[in-house]
C-alpha cells in the first residue's frame, strides 16, 4: 500500500515516507489520517463556526500530529463523526495538495502543519476551560485557504498569519497554565527513583497530570515525569503534591529503551508515543487524543483506576534506584519561565552593561533520534562562561543535567519549560529589547533551534511573524520547504542551517 507523509523531520530520505513511516506509522494509518484531514477541511468549508465544529476540527488536527495516534479504529471513528456533521457537498482530498506545484504545496504544508501545532496547544488550553475566539475562527479561515486556489502571495500571508495566531494561542495556554497552577518557580528535580510503586507521566497536558496527582495522593504511589512533562514540577499547584517525586528518563525518542520492562505504569497525555514494545505494552495507558492499538485508553471520565492498579501490581523497584541524565547529572533545575526571568531582569541588564554577560543563547526545540542532534549538547558545553543559555522543549535533555555555574547569581542554564513556553522566551526578549531600547534582532541574543514535529513548525512561524532574524535551524531543514520558499526565508529572515558548534559559536560571537 502506498502513502505519502513528509510532515516531520525524520521523514524518509529527507523527501517523504511512501511505504511506511519512519515513526512507525503504517501506510493504512497514514491514509486514514489523510482522510481525517480531508474531512476536517470539508467541515471548515461547509459548517458555521460554533463550539461543536471547532472542537472536532481541533481534535481532528491534533490526532494527525506525528506520534499521537496509531490506532486505526479511533481515527476511523473520528472521521465518521466529522463526516456525519458536514452540512454541504464540498469534497476535498488532501492528496490534491501533495500533488500540486512544489511551491504551493510547500506553503500549504507550512499552513497545515502549523495549524496542527496550534490545535495541540488550543486543546490543552481548552482542557483548562481557556478558549480564544480569534484563534478558533482562524482554523476555519486557514483550512478554507488550503482548499482554495490561492496565489503564492496570498498563501505567504496566511503562513505568517499562522505564526501570529500561534502567538495568541501560546499566550492563551500560558494564561491557562499559570492562572490554574500558579507561575512556575525555580525547582530542583531529581532523576533518581524511590523504591515502591510508581507511575510515569509523559506529554504536555497539565490538566491530566493534576487529575492523576489528586487520584493517587493517598495510594502509596509516586509520580514521575518523562519528556515534555518535566516543567510541571515548577508549578506551585502541582508541586504541592509530595508524591510528585522527580523525573524519569530523558526525551521521547529514548522511550523504547527507557520503558523496557519498567516496573511502573506509564501514562501518555500527548505525543510523542513511539511504537510500543511487547516488553511494556501491558503497562502503557493513553488518554485524550493519544491512542495505540492494544493499549488501554482512559476516556473522558479521566478515571485512572486501571493505571493505579497496574502500578500497584508492578510494585516498582525493590530499592531506591540511581539514574542520571545523559551527562551524568542527577539534578535538573526547572521553572525559569517569563515571570521568574523578568523578576531578575535588572540583574541581567546590569550584567550586560558591565560586560559580565556578553551574549544570551536560546538553545531550544525538539529532540529526536538522529546522531547529528549531539550538535546541541556540544554547542551548550562550548558556550563561554560569560554567556547565558535559555532552553525549552524536548531537546534540553541533551544538556539539562550539566552544571554551567552562574553569573551574578543567575544560573547560566535557564530551563523555560515546554515547547509552548517559547511564549516565555518571546516575552523575555521583547522586555529586554524595551530595556535596551533596540529591536529584538539587535539584542545580544541568538536562537539556535532544533525541530522535529508540527508544534515546532507553528513556533517557527511565530518567530518569523515577529520578524526574528538569523535563526539557526537543525538538524536538517524541513522536506516540505521547496527551494523557492527556502530562498524567500533566507532572503527575508536570514534563516540558516546549523553547521558545527565551533563554527556557529565563532560566527555568532564575532558579530557581538
Ligand atoms: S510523521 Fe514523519 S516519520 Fe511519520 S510518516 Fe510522516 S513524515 Fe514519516
Ligand atoms: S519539543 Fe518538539 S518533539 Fe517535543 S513535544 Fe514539542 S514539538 Fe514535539
Amino acid at each position: 500500500m502506498e502513502m505519502f507523509c513528509f510532515q516531520c523531520e525524520q521523514t524518509a530520505h529527507r523527501k517523504g515516507c511512501t511505504t511506511t513511516g519512519v515513526c512507525g506509522k503504517s501506510a493504512d494509518t497514514a491514509n486514514l489520517q489523510d482522510e481525517l484531514t480531508s474531512a476536517v477541511i470539508e467541515l471548515a468549508n461547509c459548517n458555521k463556526i460554533n463550539d461543536e465544529n471547532t472542537n472536532l476540527i481541533i481534535e481532528g488536527l491534533f490526532t494527525t500530529i506525528t506520534n499521537v495516534n496509531f490506532d486505526n479504529k479511533s481515527v476511523k471513528e473520528l472521521t465518521l463523526t466529522i463526516k456525519s456533521k458536514i452540512s454541504c457537498n464540498s469534497e476535498f482530498d488532501i492528496k490534491s495538495v501533495w500533488n500540486c506545484n512544489e511551491d504551493i504545496r510547500s506553503l500549504k504544508s507550512l499552513i497545515l502543519f502549523g495549524l496542527k501545532g496550534i490545535a495541540a496547544y488550543a486543546h490543552h488550553a481548552a482542557n483548562l476551560n481557556y478558549k480564544d475566539g480569534e484563534v478558533n475562527n482562524y482554523f476555519y479561515e486557514a483550512l478554507q485557504g488550503i482548499s482554495k486556489d490561492l496565489s503564492v502571495d496570498e498563501l505567504t500571508a496566511l503562513v505568517l498569519k499562522t505564526g501570529e495566531i500561534n502567538l495568541k494561542c501560546m499566550e492563551l495556554l500560558d494564561r491557562a497554565n499559570t492562572e490554574t497552577y500558579g507561575n512556575p518557580v525555580p525547582t530542583k528535580v531529581t532523576t533518581n527513583i524511590e523504591k515502591g510503586p510508581f507511575i510515569v507521566v509523559t506529554g504536555h497536558d497539565l490538566h491530566d497530570l493534576g487529575l492523576l496527582l489528586e487520584q493517587t495522593k493517598d495510594k502509596g504511589i509516586n509520580i514521575y515525569t518523562h519528556g515534555e512533562m518535566l516543567p510541571c514540577h515548577a508549578y506551585p499547584e502541582l508541586k504541592k503534591y509530595s508524591h510528585l517525586k522527580g523525573n524519569f528518563g530523558t526525551a521521547w525518542q529514548n522511550q523504547q529503551k527507557e520503558f523496557d520492562n519498567l516496573p511502573g505504569a506509564i501514562l501518555f497525555t500527548t505525543n510523542c508515543i513511539m511504537p510500543v514494545k511487547d516488553s511494556y505494552k501491558d503497562r502503557v495507558f493513553t488518554t485524550s487524543v493519544v491512542q495505540y492499538p492494544e493499549c488501554t485508553h482512559i476516556g473522558e471520565d479521566k478515571d485512572f483506576t486501571t493505571v493505579i492498579n497496574k502500578a500497584l501490581e508492578l510494585g516498582g523497584y525493590n530499592e531506591d534506584k540511581e539514574i542520571t541524565g545523559i551527562n551524568g547529572g542527577e539534578v535538573l533545575t526547572v521553572g525559569f519561565a517569563h515571570n521568574t526571568v523578568l523578576s531578575v531582569a535588572d540583574k541581567v541588564i546590569d550584567a550586560v552593561k558591565t560586560g559580565k554577560l556578553k551574549h544570551i543563547f536560546l538553545v531550544g526545540g525538539c529532540d529526536g533520534a538522529k546522531t547529528g542532534r549531539n550538535y546541541y549538547t556540544e554547542f551548550v558545553k562550548q558556550t563561554p562562561e560569560n554567556t547565558l543559555v535559555l532552553t525549552l522543549a524536548c531537546g534540553k535533555y541533551r544538556f539539562n543535567d550539566l552544571d554551567l555555574g552562574d553569573i551574578n547569581g543567575i544560573p547560566r542554564l535557564l530551563d523555560m519549560g515546554q515547547c509552548n513556553d517559547a511564549y516565555s522566551a518571546i516575552k523575555v526578549a521583547v522586555e529586554l529589547s524595551k530595556a535596551f531600547n533596540c529591536s529584538v534582532n539587535d539584542l545580544p541574543l541568538s536562537l539556535v533551534l532544533s525541530w522535529y514535529e508540527q508544534k515546532a513548525v507553528c513556533i517557527l512561524l511565530t518567530l518569523l511573524y515577529l520578524g526574528i532574524e538569523n535563526i539557526r535551524l537543525g538538524p536538517t531543514l524541513p522536506a516540505f520547504v521547496s527551494p523557492n520558499v527556502l530562498n524567500f526565508l533566507v532572503d527575508k529572515f536570514k534563516i540558516k542551517p546549523i553547521t558545527t558548534p565551533e563554527n556557529d559559536l565563532k560566527e555568532i560571537l564575532e558579530q557581538c
